[in-house]
Protein backbone atom coordinates (compact mmCIF):
# COMPACT_ATOMS: atom_id res chain seq x y z
CA UNK A 1 0.00 0.00 0.00
CA UNK A 2 1.13 3.64 -0.62
CA UNK A 3 2.04 5.36 2.20
CA UNK A 4 0.98 8.86 0.51
CA UNK A 5 -2.87 9.52 0.90
CA UNK A 6 -5.07 8.47 -1.39
CA UNK A 7 -8.18 9.90 -3.34
CA UNK A 8 -10.58 6.77 -3.23
CA UNK A 9 -13.68 7.13 -5.62
CA UNK A 10 -16.57 5.42 -5.21
CA UNK A 11 -19.52 5.46 -8.04
CA UNK A 12 -22.83 4.00 -8.77
CA UNK A 13 -26.17 3.90 -8.70
CA UNK A 14 -28.56 4.39 -5.77
CA UNK A 15 -29.20 1.37 -3.20
CA UNK A 16 -25.37 -0.07 -4.37
CA UNK A 17 -24.19 0.01 -1.06
CA UNK A 18 -21.41 2.86 -1.50
CA UNK A 19 -22.71 5.51 1.49
CA UNK A 20 -22.08 2.22 4.10
CA UNK A 21 -18.65 0.41 2.15
CA UNK A 22 -17.38 4.41 1.83
CA UNK A 23 -17.87 5.31 5.50
CA UNK A 24 -16.60 1.87 6.81
CA UNK A 25 -13.51 2.32 4.30
CA UNK A 26 -13.16 5.71 5.71
CA UNK A 27 -13.11 4.81 9.05
CA UNK A 28 -10.68 2.26 8.96
CA UNK A 29 -8.39 4.27 7.19
CA UNK A 30 -8.44 7.13 8.82
CA UNK A 31 -9.42 9.22 5.71
CA UNK A 32 -12.54 11.98 5.26
CA UNK A 33 -15.14 10.53 3.95
CA UNK A 34 -17.26 12.82 1.73
CA UNK A 35 -20.88 12.12 0.66
CA UNK A 36 -21.23 14.07 -2.28
CA UNK A 37 -24.95 12.94 -2.52
CA UNK A 38 -25.30 14.95 0.73
CA UNK A 39 -24.27 18.02 -1.27
CA UNK A 40 -26.88 17.91 -3.99
CA UNK A 41 -29.22 17.56 -1.94
CA UNK A 42 -28.29 19.95 0.34
CA UNK A 43 -28.60 22.50 -2.16
CA UNK A 44 -32.03 21.18 -3.17
CA UNK A 45 -33.24 21.45 0.33
CA UNK A 46 -31.60 25.03 0.56
CA UNK A 47 -33.37 26.13 -2.45
CA UNK A 48 -36.54 24.95 -0.89
CA UNK A 49 -36.16 26.78 1.89
CA UNK A 50 -35.49 30.07 0.18
CA UNK A 51 -38.77 29.16 -2.13
CA UNK A 52 -36.47 29.10 -5.02
CA UNK A 53 -37.67 27.67 -8.14
CA UNK A 54 -35.40 24.50 -8.80
CA UNK A 55 -35.84 24.92 -12.22
CA UNK A 56 -34.00 28.43 -11.80
CA UNK A 57 -30.24 27.56 -12.81
CA UNK A 58 -29.05 30.91 -12.14
CA UNK A 59 -30.90 31.14 -8.74
CA UNK A 60 -29.71 27.43 -7.45
CA UNK A 61 -25.83 28.51 -8.63
CA UNK A 62 -25.59 30.98 -6.76
CA UNK A 63 -27.21 29.53 -3.47
CA UNK A 64 -24.54 26.16 -4.47
CA UNK A 65 -21.79 28.92 -4.61
CA UNK A 66 -22.59 30.40 -1.24
CA UNK A 67 -23.46 27.13 1.18
CA UNK A 68 -21.41 26.63 4.29
CA UNK A 69 -21.34 22.31 4.16
CA UNK A 70 -20.99 20.39 7.03
CA UNK A 71 -20.56 16.95 5.75
CA UNK A 72 -20.37 14.50 8.96
CA UNK A 73 -22.56 12.12 10.99
CA UNK A 74 -24.75 14.73 11.13
CA UNK A 75 -25.45 17.39 8.28
CA UNK A 76 -25.53 20.85 8.28
CA UNK A 77 -26.09 23.49 5.61
CA UNK A 78 -25.64 27.34 6.55
CA UNK A 79 -26.12 25.69 10.17
CA UNK A 80 -29.48 23.89 9.39
CA UNK A 81 -29.19 20.47 10.73
CA UNK A 82 -30.71 18.99 7.71
CA UNK A 83 -29.30 15.24 8.58
CA UNK A 84 -33.02 13.81 8.11
CA UNK A 85 -34.79 16.53 6.22
CA UNK A 86 -32.83 16.03 3.00
CA UNK A 87 -33.52 11.59 2.51
CA UNK A 88 -37.18 12.07 1.63
CA UNK A 89 -38.66 10.94 -1.40
CA UNK A 90 -39.43 15.06 -2.02
CA UNK A 91 -35.72 15.66 -1.68
CA UNK A 92 -34.29 12.60 -3.57
CA UNK A 93 -36.52 13.70 -6.47
CA UNK A 94 -35.36 17.85 -6.38
CA UNK A 95 -32.03 16.54 -5.67
CA UNK A 96 -31.84 14.78 -9.06
CA UNK A 97 -33.17 18.40 -10.70
CA UNK A 98 -30.49 20.79 -9.09
CA UNK A 99 -27.92 18.30 -10.15
CA UNK A 100 -29.14 18.48 -13.73
CA UNK A 101 -27.66 22.08 -13.88
CA UNK A 102 -24.27 22.20 -15.33
CA UNK A 103 -23.31 24.89 -13.20
CA UNK A 104 -24.56 23.76 -10.25
CA UNK A 105 -21.98 20.77 -10.60
CA UNK A 106 -19.22 22.94 -11.76
CA UNK A 107 -19.47 24.92 -8.18
CA UNK A 108 -20.11 21.60 -6.10
CA UNK A 109 -17.08 19.61 -8.14
CA UNK A 110 -14.99 22.78 -7.01
CA UNK A 111 -15.65 22.38 -3.65
CA UNK A 112 -15.33 18.56 -4.01
CA UNK A 113 -11.94 18.87 -4.80
CA UNK A 114 -10.94 21.40 -2.38
CA UNK A 115 -11.10 18.07 0.17
CA UNK A 116 -8.25 16.27 -1.00
CA UNK A 117 -6.31 19.42 0.24
CA UNK A 118 -7.08 17.60 3.82
CA UNK A 119 -5.32 14.28 2.68
CA UNK A 120 -6.93 11.06 2.17
CA UNK A 121 -10.07 10.82 0.83
CA UNK A 122 -12.92 8.29 0.60
CA UNK A 123 -15.43 10.32 -1.86
CA UNK A 124 -18.95 8.27 -3.39
CA UNK A 125 -21.14 10.15 -5.87
CA UNK A 126 -22.02 9.43 -9.12
CA UNK A 127 -19.03 11.44 -11.06
CA UNK A 128 -16.13 10.90 -8.79
CA UNK A 129 -14.05 8.59 -11.01
CA UNK A 130 -15.24 10.23 -14.21
CA UNK A 131 -15.26 14.04 -13.62
CA UNK A 132 -14.09 15.01 -9.75
CA UNK A 133 -10.99 12.94 -9.69
CA UNK A 134 -10.22 10.75 -12.80
CA UNK A 135 -6.95 10.75 -11.67
CA UNK A 136 -7.93 9.20 -8.28
CA UNK A 137 -5.57 6.36 -7.20
CA UNK A 138 -8.54 3.52 -6.72
CA UNK A 139 -12.26 3.77 -8.05
CA UNK A 140 -14.83 1.78 -7.74
CA UNK A 141 -17.72 1.37 -9.18
CA UNK A 142 -20.88 -0.08 -7.03
CA UNK A 143 -23.35 -2.20 -8.21
CA UNK A 144 -26.82 -4.72 -7.54
CA UNK A 145 -29.39 -6.06 -8.52
CA UNK A 146 -32.57 -3.28 -8.97
CA UNK A 147 -34.38 -5.91 -6.49
CA UNK A 148 -31.51 -6.16 -4.08
CA UNK A 149 -31.21 -1.79 -4.36
CA UNK A 150 -34.98 -1.61 -3.91
CA UNK A 151 -34.88 -4.06 -0.70
CA UNK A 152 -31.79 -2.03 1.08
CA UNK A 153 -33.44 1.63 0.34
CA UNK A 154 -36.74 0.50 1.61
CA UNK A 155 -35.13 -0.82 4.79
CA UNK A 156 -32.44 1.92 4.98
CA UNK A 157 -33.72 3.48 8.56
CA UNK A 158 -31.83 6.83 7.28
CA UNK A 159 -34.62 7.36 4.62
CA UNK A 160 -38.01 8.71 5.55
CA UNK A 161 -39.74 6.97 2.96
CA UNK A 162 -43.56 7.66 3.12
CA UNK A 163 -43.70 4.11 1.26
CA UNK A 164 -41.72 2.30 3.95
CA UNK A 165 -41.92 -1.07 3.11
CA UNK A 166 -43.16 -1.01 0.17
CA UNK A 167 -40.44 -2.34 -2.36
CA UNK A 168 -42.39 -2.23 -5.45
CA UNK A 169 -43.03 1.98 -5.13
CA UNK A 170 -39.55 2.01 -4.18
CA UNK A 171 -37.85 0.23 -6.76
CA UNK A 172 -40.11 2.20 -9.27
CA UNK A 173 -38.84 5.26 -7.50
CA UNK A 174 -35.40 3.98 -7.98
CA UNK A 175 -35.89 2.55 -11.39
CA UNK A 176 -36.83 6.51 -12.25
CA UNK A 177 -34.10 8.07 -10.56
CA UNK A 178 -31.02 5.74 -12.36
CA UNK A 179 -33.07 6.93 -15.89
CA UNK A 180 -32.66 10.50 -14.99
CA UNK A 181 -29.66 10.17 -13.45
CA UNK A 182 -28.14 8.04 -16.49
CA UNK A 183 -29.50 10.06 -19.38
CA UNK A 184 -28.90 13.83 -18.14
CA UNK A 185 -26.42 15.76 -20.46
CA UNK A 186 -23.80 16.60 -18.07
CA UNK A 187 -21.69 14.33 -16.16
CA UNK A 188 -23.92 11.53 -16.84
CA UNK A 189 -23.81 8.24 -14.02
CA UNK A 190 -20.67 6.55 -16.09
CA UNK A 191 -18.59 3.73 -15.34
CA UNK A 192 -14.84 5.03 -15.44
CA UNK A 193 -13.28 2.93 -18.02
CA UNK A 194 -10.57 2.70 -15.40
CA UNK A 195 -12.97 1.95 -12.46
CA UNK A 196 -13.84 -1.65 -10.76
CA UNK A 197 -16.71 -2.76 -11.02
CA UNK A 198 -17.86 -4.61 -7.41
CA UNK A 199 -21.88 -6.43 -8.11
CA UNK A 200 -22.79 -6.67 -3.92
CA UNK A 201 -25.73 -8.35 -4.62
CA UNK A 202 -25.34 -10.67 -2.14
CA UNK A 203 -22.39 -9.50 -0.89
CA UNK A 204 -22.24 -8.39 3.35
CA UNK A 205 -20.15 -4.73 3.62
CA UNK A 206 -17.43 -6.32 5.10
CA UNK A 207 -17.10 -8.38 1.57
CA UNK A 208 -17.34 -5.48 0.20
CA UNK A 209 -14.85 -3.66 1.77
CA UNK A 210 -12.41 -6.35 1.76
CA UNK A 211 -12.41 -6.03 -1.84
CA UNK A 212 -11.76 -2.59 -1.65
CA UNK A 213 -9.39 -2.88 0.95
CA UNK A 214 -7.11 -5.43 -1.48
CA UNK A 215 -7.13 -2.91 -4.39
CA UNK A 216 -5.86 -0.64 -1.88
CA UNK A 217 -3.07 -3.01 -0.69
CA UNK A 218 -2.75 -3.80 -4.53
CA UNK A 219 -1.41 -0.06 -5.48
O1 LIG B 1 -26.31 9.60 -3.58
P1 LIG B 1 -27.65 10.25 -3.38
O2 LIG B 1 -28.80 9.35 -3.69
O3 LIG B 1 -27.79 10.88 -2.04
O4 LIG B 1 -27.67 11.46 -4.45
C1 LIG B 1 -28.82 12.22 -4.65
C2 LIG B 1 -28.85 12.71 -6.10
O5 LIG B 1 -27.78 13.64 -6.29
C3 LIG B 1 -28.62 11.62 -7.15
O6 LIG B 1 -29.81 10.98 -7.57
C4 LIG B 1 -28.01 12.40 -8.29
O7 LIG B 1 -29.01 12.99 -9.08
C5 LIG B 1 -27.25 13.50 -7.59
N1 LIG B 1 -25.81 13.26 -7.51
C6 LIG B 1 -25.04 13.57 -8.61
N2 LIG B 1 -23.68 13.47 -8.57
C7 LIG B 1 -23.08 13.04 -7.45
C8 LIG B 1 -23.84 12.66 -6.32
C9 LIG B 1 -25.22 12.78 -6.39
O8 LIG B 1 -25.57 13.96 -9.64
N3 LIG B 1 -21.74 12.97 -7.43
Amino acid sequence: MSSRPLIIAIDGPSGAGKGTVARTLAARLGYTHVDTGAMYRAVAWLAGHNGLDLADEDAVTSIADAAAFELGAEVRVDGHDITRAIRTPEMDAAAGIVASHPRVRESLVRRQREYAQQGGLVMEGRDIGTVVFPDADVKVFLDASADERARRRAHDPAHTSSEAGQIEKVATALAERDRLDSTRKTSPLAMAGDAVRIDTTGMSVDEVVEKVMQLIRDL
